[in-house]
């Protein structure tokens, strides 16, 4: 799974394959306790897979 803010949902789907989207709830948000994996900024989304992911680098991806 990684979490994206509303801007990277596009990079966020490259980097995993087979994505489900769940929205994060405005009470989630608040918590503050998800940030995008590429810019740090709040997140609006978690993308995950049904697979366990192998573990890439994002460096790698981007
Ligand atoms: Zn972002």
């Amino acid at each position: 799974m990684i979490i994206v803010c509303s801007k990277h949902v596009k990079e966020g789907l490259e980097i995993i394959h087979l994505p489900h989207i769940h929205l994060i709830s405005e009470e989630d948000k608040d918590f503050g306790s998800y940030r995008c994996h590429i810019c740090s900024e709040k997140a609006d989304y978690k993308l995950f897979n049904f697979f366990p992911q192998k573990k890439i680098p994002l460096e790698t991806v981007i």
